[in-house]
């Protein structure tokens, strides 16, 4: 049985499509490529906005007019939020996101796919690396029990739950037994792990740093509250990588009030100044909604100051935009899209700025980069990698072992030409 994994949207949404791929795999099922011909397809969709519910209704209406002998399975929160209107879409089966973790299972019992363990491929490489990727994310935690106003993930993923500490760690051993050096974990509310249990995210991640020997831990998207007391302390194994990405979403309390978030501007910088007091080179990158209904021209000056003051490393800018079945859709005073498409503007113009400063205040600094592609050896230019701390650089390959899932230690030497990523050099180590 071929099976196809296409999966939008956030990084739980991969995360589950890669464990998918494992469990197929397991069960003598081979995994194939996005282009190559199968007979059975699984989506993973999103919609997380309306555009992201036309991109997963066109992958399926695409997938089955290309493949119509093949079998369609349907999950993920278009599918939580809207099964009925899948029906007739040539869908063979809804699976929704409660019942996630058991799509395998659910999917060999209800289309009659007969499991053949003796014919699972025992090679030891993770599929990751047939598809171009060295770094892995592992689903920790699901679901929220908050309800910011903008958010349907909320609705969609359900109350908080969280994976037991040993299966995580059992995942992450098999990943790093299949060859990856790095994994990231996510959540949809990561900092609400072990909500449902006595635990709590630094217990976790103190145990698969113990207990596991990946080289690189990352942690996936942190809502910046709810994080554990003794959280800092977790950056002293240095495996713990020190970049931390925390949805912000407004710099205005006016407006986060009106987003329902529960962290304001002054607590933000709090705890940003905490962590770059304890973490030396922490990088914080962000999340900024633009143009949340009611955000008149004071909330977005405020915006502009709280982001320079904070000094992201990176901003995701994200243009607001109505989303049905959420309060923040009803609300008045909606902002009209040329004031959205300036304010996006004058955002990525500032953020551009802020990381060309930040990478420039990295040269002369030595790095360990985990180059990106595969491990082929293949002779290139240069290859593309990320320091522990998150910031993209190009190391020049004219060293010999400078390829794919590697641990090079490099000296950033400049900026590359697009201004967006620095130049790395490899150390050469005395012969
Ligand atoms: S905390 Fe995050 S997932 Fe939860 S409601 Fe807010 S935006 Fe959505």
């Amino acid at each position: 049985m071929r099976v196809k994994l296409l999966s939008l949207g956030c990084r739980l949404n991969e995360a589950e499509s890669e464990d998918w791929a494992d469990r197929f795999q397991a069960q003598g099922c081979q995994v194939v490529g996005d282009e190559d011909p199968a007979d059975l397809i699984v989506i993973n969709t999103c919609a997380v906005t309306q555009q992201a519910v036309r991109k997963s209704r066109q992958i399926l209406r695409r997938s089955h007019r290309v493949n119509p002998g093949a079998r369609l399975i349907v999950s993920g929160c278009l599918a939580a939020l809207e099964a009925e209107s899948l029906a007739g879409e040539g869908v063979d089966l809804v699976v929704g996101n409660q019942d996630k973790d058991r799509l395998v299972e659910i999917a060999l019992d209800a289309l009659a796919i007969p499991s053949m363990p003796e014919l699972a491929i025992t090679n030891d490489a993770s599929p990751l690396f047939t598809r171009g990727r060295q770094r892995a994310f592992v689903k920790v935690q699901d679901g929220c029990r908050y309800r910011c106003t903008f958010c349907i993930t909320t609705q969609a993923r359900g109350e908080e739950r969280s994976r037991p500490v040993s299966e995580a760690v059992a995942a992450i051993t098999r990943l790093h037994r299949a060859g990856l050096q790095e994994v990231v974990l996510t959540g949809v509310h990561l900092g609400g792990y072990g909500s449902d249990t006595d635990g709590d995210l630094a217990a976790l991640v103190s145990r698969i740093l113990a207990e596991t020997e990946i080289p690189r831990l990352r942690l996936g998207s942190l809502e910046p509250w709810d994080l554990p007391d003794d959280f800092w302390g977790l950056f002293a194994d240095a495996r713990l990588m020190p970049h931390l990405h925390l949805p912000l979403q407004s710099g205005s309390d006016h407006v986060l009030r009106r987003m329902a978030r529960r962290c304001k501007t002054d607590e933000f910088a709090r705890l940003v100044a905490r962590g770059r007091a304890l973490i030396p080179d922490l990088n914080i990158t962000t999340d900024i909604i633009v143009g949340f209904p009611g955000e008149d021209v004071d909330d977005w000056r405020r915006t502009l100051a709280f982001a320079e003051v904070m000094r992201f490393g990176h901003i995701h800018v994200f243009s607001y935009s109505p989303r049905a079945g959420t309060l923040a859709a009803t609300l008045p005073d909606q902002v009209d899209a040329g004031t959205k498409r300036q304010r996006c503007q004058d955002l990525q113009a500032l953020a551009v700025r802020m990381k060309g400063e930040i990478l420039r205040a990295q040269i002369g600094k030595r790095a360990r980069v985990l180059c990106e592609g595969p491990d082929d050896g293949e002779r290139r230019e240069s290859r593309f990698g990320y320091t522990p701390n998150y910031l993209p650089v190009h190391v020049v390959a004219d060293a010999p072992g400078v390829t794919g899932n590697r641990l090079i230690d490099v000296t950033l030497t400049g900026l590359a030409a697009s201004g967006d990523a620095m130049v790395g050099q490899p150390v050469r180590r005395p012969e």
